[in-house]
C-alpha cells in the first residue's frame, strides 16, 4: 500500500479502478482475461510486438536515409528493448501466471523499468527513462489500435489519474463515470480544481510524479479531504474508507433537510447564501440545495473548447437560460475574466513571462472592446428577464473601473437607442480581488453599488504566491493573518458606508471559516453548489456574538497554522462529530 499526499481541491472519498493518463491521453482499458482467452492475449502481443519493431526499424531508416547513421542510432536502444527476450518473458509470465491483460502487463513491466531509471541520478538515466515511456506508448498504441483517450466518453465509473487535466477537460468529465481525479501537478486555487468543486467530485492535484506506481485497472482511493490518494490498498484501509463513505452519504442526508430553511443564525441574523457557478447547467444544483441565487456566474467558460469567439446570441442564449431558471433571484454576471490559466487558447501577448500579472481579466476586456461590448448587449438584454446584476473583475484602479462603466454607459445607449429592453436601474459591482482595491475600498464606495471579495485571487495577490503553482502550495492559504487583516479592512469599510459586500473565492465555502467571516461582518456567501447545505448548517448553528469571539482571538494569532487549528477546534466545539 503507499499512500501519497498532494493538495485538497475538492471534497469527497472515492474508490474504484484506476484509468491512468499520460501526457497523451493513453487509457489501459483492462486489468484480467478470462483463462480461456490466454492463447489469443499471446498472439495479439506478439502481432503488437512485431508492429512496434516495423515501425522503430522504419524510422531508423528514415532518419539514416536523411540525416545520416550517426543520427539514426538513436533507435538502437528501442529496437534493443523491443527485441530483449527478457522483458517478453516478463510479460508472457504475467498473462499466462497471472491472467494480466497485455495492455496491462505491457504497462506494469515497463513502468517497472522506468522506474529503476527514474531513481538514478542523472539526465542520461531520465532520458532513459523517458525511451521506456515511448517503448510503452508505442506497444500499447499497437495493442489499443487507437491513440487518444476522449474523457468525455468514458463509459464505465473509474477514477482518473492524470499527469494534468486542463479546465476543459475537467469541464467535459462526466461525474456520473468520472468518480474523481488525481493529477500530478496543479495548484490550490487552480481553476481545473475549481471546476472539480463544481462537479462535485473528489480531487485532489499537485501530487508529483507518481503515475509510473500505478496501472489502469489498479484498485485506488482518492481521499479528496485529506488530499490524498492511496494506492494498492489492503483490506483494512479499504473497509474504513468504505465506512466513510457511508458516513458521508448520511451526512448529506441530513443536510438534505436543511434545503428549504433560511440560512439564519441562532440570534436571527438572515444570511444570504448564493452559489457560484460555471455552466448554465449548474444552476439545477443550486435549485436543489437552496441557494439564494447566483452570487458568481463565471462567464468566461463560455469559451472553454471553442476556437472562435461566442456571438452575442451564445452570450444571450446562456444567460436567458439561467436568468429565466432562477426567476427573481439575484444572478449576478462576472464579465470574461480571461488570461492567465483560463481559456489561454484566445490570442495573447505572445511574450507575457507572467500571464497572472499580465493581460488578464477586465484589463484584457478594456483592450478587446468589441469582445467585451458583445458580452455587455448580451448581459443588458438578459437584464430584462430577471434580476441581473454586473459584476467587473480584477480591478485594480478606480479609472478602470470607470473605464469599463463607461463601456457599459455607451453599450446602454446603444440598446436604447435601437428600442432593445433592459433594466436601465440593475446594479453594477466590483470584485475585491488585488490588494489595491483593499486599499482604495474608501474611494470605491462611491462608485459602485456592490462588491464581492474573491480570495482565490487576493490570495495569490497579497501573498504573491501562484495559486496554480504546486511548489508553492504551502504558502497559499487563506488563514494567513495578512489575507485576513485584507478581508476585515475590506468588510469594515464597505460596512461603513453600507455598501453591500459579499465572498465568492473558495474561502467561504470552507465550513472551518464561516464562523471567522460571520465575526468579520460578512453576511453574503456565495460558494460553489455543493457547499451550500454545509455552509448553511453552520450559519444556522451559531451565534454573530459567537463569532465575533473567533474573530477577535483570530486577530491575535500570527500564524496561518495557529489560525488553522484554533478553527478547527471552534468549528469542532459546534459540530463534534464533523471529521475534520
Ligand atoms: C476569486 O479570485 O476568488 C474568484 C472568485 O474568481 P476566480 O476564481 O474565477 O478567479
Ligand atoms: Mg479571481
Amino acid at each position: 500500500m503507499e499512500r501519497l499526499q498532494g493538495i485538497a481541491v475538492s471534497p469527497g472519498i472515492a474508490i474504484g479502478e484506476a484509468l491512468v493518463l499520460d501526457n497523451e491521453g493513453f487509457r489501459i482499458p483492462r486489468r484480467f482475461l478470462p483463462r480461456d482467452a490466454v492463447e489469443e492475449e499471446l498472439i495479439r502481443l506478439n502481432g503488437a510486438f512485431e508492429a512496434a519493431i516495423a515501425e522503430v526499424e522504419h524510422n531508423r531508416q528514415q532518419v539514416a536515409d536523411q540525416l545520416g547513421d550517426e543520427y539514426a542510432a538513436i533507435f538502437s536502444a528501442h529496437l534493443q528493448m523491443l527485441r530483449d527476450r527478457r522483458l517478453h518473458e516478463e510479460i508472457e509470465e504475467m498473462i499466462c501466471g497471472r491472467h494480466y491483460s497485455p495492455e496491462y502487463a505491457v504497462s506494469r513491466a515497463l513502468r517497472r523499468y522506468a522506474k529503476v531509471f527514474q531513481s538514478l541520478e542523472g539526465n542520461y538515466m531520465a532520458e532513459r527513462a523517458n525511451d521506456i515511456f515511448d517503448i510503452e506508448k508505442r506497444l500499447l498504441r499497437n495493442l489499443l489500435g487507437r491513440a487518444r483517450e476522449e474523457l468525455s466518453t468514458i463509459t464505465s465509473p473509474v477514477l482518473v489519474l492524470a499527469h494534468n487535466l486542463t479546465p476543459s477537460e475537467t469541464a467535459n468529465l462526466n461525474p456520473r463515470f468520472a468518480l474523481g481525479f488525481v493529477t500530478e501537478i496543479g495548484g490550490p486555487g487552480s481553476h481545473t480544481a475549481i471546476v472539480a468543486e463544481g462537479l462535485g467530485i473528489p480531487a485532489v492535484v499537485g501530487i508529483g510524479p507518481f503515475l509510473t506506481d500505478v496501472s489502469g485497472g489498479d484498485t485506488v482511493i482518492i481521499d479528496g479531504d485529506q488530499g490524498q490518494i492511496i494506492l494498492h490498498p489492503d483490506e483494512e484501509t479499504l473497509a474504513r474508507y468504505r465506512h466513510e463513505v457511508e458516513d458521508q452519504r448520511s451526512l448529506a442526508a441530513k443536510l438534505e433537510s436543511l434545503r428549504e430553511l433560511p440560512a439564519v443564525t441562532r440570534d436571527g441574523q438572515r444570511i444570504s447564501l448564493m452559489g457560484n457557478i460555471e455552466f448554465p447547467y449548474e444552476v439545477q444544483q443550486c435549485q436543489e440545495r437552496g441557494a439564494d441565487g447566483i452570487g458568481l456566474y463565471r462567464t468566461e467558460f463560455i469559451y472553454l473548447g471553442r476556437d472562435d469567439d461566442p456571438t452575442e446570441e451564445h452570450h444571450f442564449e446562456a444567460y436567458s437560460r439561467v436568468v429565466q431558471s432562477m426567476k427573481d433571484k439575484p444572478v449576478i454576471m462576472r464579465t470574461l475574466d480571461l488570461g492567465a490559466d483560463k481559456m489561454r487558447s484566445l490570442p495573447g501577448p505572445e511574450d507575457e513571462r507572467n500571464p497572472v500579472l499580465g493581460l488578464r481579466s477586465i484589463r484584457f476586456a478594456l483592450r478587446n472592446r468589441d469582445l467585451f461590448r458583445t458580452q455587455l448587449r448580451a448581459i443588458l438584454r438578459a437584464s430584462s428577464l430577471g434580476d441581473v446584476q454586473i459584476m467587473f473583475p480584477l480591478i485594480t484602479t478606480i479609472m478602470e473601473l470607470r473605464q469599463a462603466r463607461m463601456v457599459l454607459a455607451d453599450v446602454m445607449e446603444d440598446l436604447e437607442e435601437a428600442g432593445v429592453e433592459f433594466d436601465r436601474e440593475l446594479k453594477v459591482g466590483m470584485m475585491v480581488e488585488v490588494p489595491s482595491a483593499v486599499m482604495m475600498m474608501d474611494r470605491f464606495v462611491e462608485e459602485v453599488d456592490f462588491f464581492s471579495i474573491g480570495t482565490n485571487d487576493l490570495i495569490q495577490y497579497c501573498l504573491a504566491v501562484d495559486r496554480s503553482n504546486k511548489d508553492v502550495a504551502n504558502l497559499y492559504t487563506a488563514a494567513d493573518p495578512a489575507v485576513i487583516r485584507m478581508i476585515e479592512q475590506a468588510v469594515s469599510v464597505a460596512n461603513a458606508h453600507h455598501v453591500p459586500i459579499s465572498m465568492c473565492g473558495q474561502m467561504c465555502g470552507n465550513p472551518i471559516y464561516t464562523m471567522l467571516l460571520l465575526g468579520l461582518g460578512i453576511r453574503r456567501f456565495s460558494v460553489t453548489p455543493a457547499a451550500v447545505p454545509e455552509i448553511k448548517r453552520v450559519c444556522r448553528s451559531v451565534t454573530i456574538d459567537q463569532c465575533q469571539g473567533v474573530a477577535e482571538h483570530v486577530s491575535k494569532l500570527e500564524s496561518a497554522r495557529a489560525t488553522r487549528a484554533y478553527l478547527k477546534e471552534e468549528l469542532t466545539k459546534v459540530f463534534p462529530e464533523l471529521p475534520l
